[in-house]
């Protein structure tokens, strides 16, 4: 077996961790993921269209995850700030109480014990992996604002200030650190 198919191997085994039969906690994985991703994403992804394009799903297909969120009260429907006709999903205190028993901690917790050194190059490792990917899926994955082509600063350090090129719009220091799925890389 060649160290590419055998790193394949583990990567997969790796999904048992997010991927499974059933329900833990009362949601399926594919509950899990939307209400993760919903966590993590900045305020431009954090639309229905947003979290379909995450799933790799249809329009249709995520309504009926977000209305099993909705129905448990672990997210909420609210008008957009920018966008009075746009909905943002937001996850609930109960949402974010309920993500603490999230089954993906169980694999977040051995990347926590990994040397910082190792954690880092596994981050830029699968990161650049993704990004190829993208090239030859001609896709590209959801990632951190921070990482984008499209996010320009100015001011100075202290006084920074963020823009999406790809929305026009101002985007706030923590944002840069949250997910978006209209993401692309800069190579
Ligand atoms: S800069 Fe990129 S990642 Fe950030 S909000 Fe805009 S499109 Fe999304």
């Amino acid at each position: 077996m060649s160290m590419a198919t055998e790193i394949v191997q583990l990567l997969v085994q790796s999904a048992g961790s997010w991927l499974f039969e059933g329900t833990r906690s009362g949601l399926s994985d594919r509950e899990w993921m939307a209400l993760r991703f919903l966590a993590l994403a900045n305020r431009l992804s954090r639309t229905p269209t947003a979290l379909a394009g995450f799933l790799g799903t249809t329009r249709g297909g995520a309504s009926l995850i977000t209305a099993a969120l909705l129905d448990k009260g672990l997210v909420v429907r609210k008008p957009s700030a920018e966008d009075k006709r746009s909905i943002t999903l937001c996850v609930t205190g109960e949402g974010k109480k309920l993500l603490e028993r999230d089954p993906i901690h169980a694999l977040r917790d051995q990347i926590v014990a990994l040397e910082g050194s190792d954690r880092s190059r596994l981050r830029d490792t699968l990161r650049r992996v993704l990004v190829g990917l993208d090239v030859a899926e001609r896709r590209h994955h959801t990632d951190v604002c921070s990482q984008c082509m499209f996010l320009v600063a100015s001011g100075e350090d202290g006084d920074r200030h963020f823009k999406c090129r790809l929305f026009r719009k101002s985007i706030a220091l923590k944002e840069t650190s949250q997910l978006c799925t209209y993401f692309e890389g800069r190579s």
